[in-house]
C-alpha cells in the first residue's frame, strides 16, 4: 500500500521538491519523453489529424457505451470468455479471489508459504483496487513482471508514472534496489545487465504461476477481442502461459469496432513513448481452444466501475473517460515534471489524476490535488484525445466549494473544500463590483491606505510578495487622460 496520500499532498509536494535527485531524475525523464513525443508528431498537420480522428472515435464509443458494454459481454461470453461486474475495488478483489480459490491444486511455495502465484503484467486498474496487498491477506502471492513494476515491487514502492512505473529512479538506485534483494547479484550500472536480471528472476515465475494478470487497453465490442499493447512480451507471457488468464479493466476502455483500435493505438504510442508501435501487441479472443498447443484454459474478463459512472452522468466530465492512458499530459505537466508521481498520493498522478482520482475517491479527498495547475493548459494540448483538463479542473474546483443540489446528480464530496469566510468575501465583492460607485470609494480608498496593508497575509505570501494596491486605479488614470486628450 502506498504510504503516500491525497489529504497530504502539500507536504508531499514540498519533500519533492526538496529532493534533488529525484528532481534530477525526473527532468532527464521528462525532457527525454517530450522530445521522443515532438519526434513522433514530426509533421502537425498528422497530428491534427490523429488527434481529431481519436477524439471522435473516444465520444463515439462513450456515447455508446452502455449498450457497447453489453454487446462486449454477449461477443466475449461468446467466444468463452467469462465476463465479471465490478461495482468497487472490493467486489474486483472478490472476484479474482473467488478465482484463485477455484484453482484446483494450488502449489505451496515453500519459501514464502504462500498456496498460489499470480504474474501480473503491468496494469494499472490492479493498482487502483490495490490487488496485490488484497491477494496477500489470502496467502496468494502477486508477481510484478513488468520491469519497472518489478523493481519497484522489490522496494515495496508504488508506480510515479502510468506507463513508467519506476522513471523516479536511476541506474544506480535500481542497481541498489538488486543488490538488496536478489541472491548474487553483482552491482553494475550497465542497463542491457540490469534488465537481465530481472527477467532471469522472472522467467521460472512465469512456468509455475497458476493465473497470469494482465490490464486492457481496448476491449472491441464488435467482436469481443481484449487489446493490449506492451513493449516487454511479459504481457504477453502472462496471457499465455499460466492455465487462467483474468484481464482487469475500466468500463470506459471498450470501443465499438474492430476498425477503431489502429487510430486509438497510434495515437498511444506516439503520444506515450514517441513510437510508431510498440514491441508487442496482443489480441485476446478466447481461451485455448481443442487442438491448440499452447494459450490459458480459462479467460476471465473484470469490468470495473469504481466511480467511472459518476464521471459518465455528466456530459462535461464525461469527458474524463475519453483517456487512452498514454501519460503525455504528465509528461508535459510542470507541475508533475517538479514534483513526481508519489507526490499526489493517488494511483493516476498528474493532470489526468487530477480529474479521475475526485471520481474514484470523492472530492473530499482530492480537493487539494484539482487546485494544484496553473491551469497554462499544457496537458490539453499534448492530450491525443483531445480532453479540455483545464476546464475539467475548474470545473472540479467549483464543485468541490458548490452545495448539492437537488436537481442534479452531485459529484462524491461536492461542497467539501467550501469556506465560509471565502464564501461571505466573495459575497462582499460581488456586492461591491456590482455597484459602480461603491467600487470606486472602495479602490479610491484602497489607494489611500496601500500603506498600512500588511506584508505577511499568512498562507498567501509564503511565495508570493504581498499585493498592494495601486496609488491611483486604471479608471481614475484613464479619466486623467482622457481628460488631457481633450484639452
Ligand atoms: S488525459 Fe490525455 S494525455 Fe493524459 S493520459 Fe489521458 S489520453 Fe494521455
Amino acid at each position: 500500500m502506498s504510504k503516500f496520500q491525497p489529504e497530504h499532498f502539500h507536504q508531499q509536494a514540498a519533500d519533492a521538491l526538496a529532493d534533488p535527485q529525484l528532481r534530477h531524475n525526473f527532468r532527464g525523464a521528462m525532457d527525454y519523453l517530450q522530445s521522443k513525443r515532438k519526434s513522433a508528431f514530426a509533421d502537425p498537420q498528422e497530428e491534427a489529424a490523429i488527434r481529431d480522428r481519436a477524439e471522435a472515435i473516444r465520444r463515439r464509443c462513450l456515447r455508446k457505451l452502455p449498450e457497447l458494454l453489453e454487446q462486449l459481454e454477449t461477443n466475449c461470453t461468446a467466444n468463452g470468455i467469462q465476463v465479471h461486474w465490478a461495482e468497487n475495488a472490493k467486489q474486483a478483489n472478490a472476484i479474482f479471489l473467488a478465482i484463485a480459490q477455484s484453482v484446483a491444486q494450488p502449489v505451496s511455495n515453500p519459501k514464502t508459504n504462500h498456496a498460489l502465484l499470480m504474474i501480473k503484467g503491468k496494469s494499472m486498474v490492479s493498482e487502483e483496487i490495490n490487488l496485490n496487498h488484497e491477494m496477500a491477506k489470502h496467502q496468494i502471492t502477486c508477481l510484478e513482471s513488468d520491469m519497472g513494476e518489478y523493481i519497484i515491487q522489490l522496494d515495496g514502492d508504488t508506480p510515479s508514472h502510468i506507463i513508467m512505473p519506476a522513471i523516479h529512479k536511476n541506474k544506480q538506485q535500481v542497481s541498489d534496489t538488486f543488490s538488496e534483494h536478489l541472491d548474487h547479484f553483482t552491482p553494475t550500472t550497465d542497463v542491457d545487465s540490469l534488465i537481465r536480471t530481472g527477467r532471469q528472476q522472472l522467467r521460472e515465475k512465469f512456468r509455475t504461476a497458476q493465473i497470469g494478470v494482465s490490464g486492457v487497453n481496448f476491449a472491441v465490442a464488435e467482436t469481443g477481442t481484449l487489446c493490449l499493447v506492451e513493449n516487454e512480451g511479459n504481457g504477453r507471457m502472462c496471457t499465455t502461459v499460466p492455465d487462467i488468464h483474468i484481464a482487469v479493466t475500466g468500463i470506459e476502455k471498450v470501443v465499438e469496432l474492430l476498425s477503431d483500435v489502429p487510430p486509438l493505438y497510434s495515437a498511444l504510442t506516439r503520444s506515450a513513448t514517441g513510437q510508431a508501435i510498440t514491441t508487442y501487441f496482443n489480441m485476446i479472443s478466447s481461451p485455448r481452444k481443442p487442438g491448440e498447443l499452447d494459450g490459458p484454459k480459462a479467460v476471465h474478463l473484470i469490468l470495473l466501475d469504481n466511480g467511472r459512472s459518476q464521471a459518465y452522468q455528466d456530459e462535461e466530465t464525461r469527458q474524463t473517460l475519453q483517456c487512452i492512458r498514454c501519460g503525455a499530459c504528465m509528461n508535459h505537466c510542470p507541475v508533475y515534471t517538479r514534483i513526481g508521481g508519489h507526490a499526489y498520493g493517488t494511483v493516476y498522478p498528474g493532470p489526468i489524476g487530477k480529474i479521475i482520482s475526485p471520481h474514484l475517491l470523492g472530492l473530499e479527498a482530492t480537493q487539494d490535488l484539482v487546485t494544484a495547475s496553473s491551469l497554462c493548459g499544457a496537458c490539453g494540448e499534448v492530450c491525443p484525445v483531445r480532453i479540455p483538463i483545464p476546464s475539467l479542473l475548474q470545473r472540479l474546483r467549483h464543485d468541490a466549494k458548490l452545495p448539492p443540489e437537488q436537481e442534479h446528480q452531485p459529484l462524491r464530496g461536492q461542497q467539501s473544500a467550501a469556506s465560509t469566510t471565502e464564501s461571505m468575501m466573495m459575497k462582499a465583492f460581488a456586492t461591491v463590483a456590482c455597484h459602480p460607485s461603491v467600487y470606486h470609494t472602495g479602490t479610491w480608498l484602497a489607494g489611500k491606505v496601500r500603506h498600512w496593508m500588511p506584508d505577511n497575509m499568512s498562507n498567501w505570501t509564503q511565495c508570493r510578495t504581498a499585493p498592494k494596491p495601486a496609488a491611483t486605479s486604471l479608471h481614475h488614470l484613464l479619466k486623467q487622460k482622457r481628460k488631457g486628450t481633450q484639452q
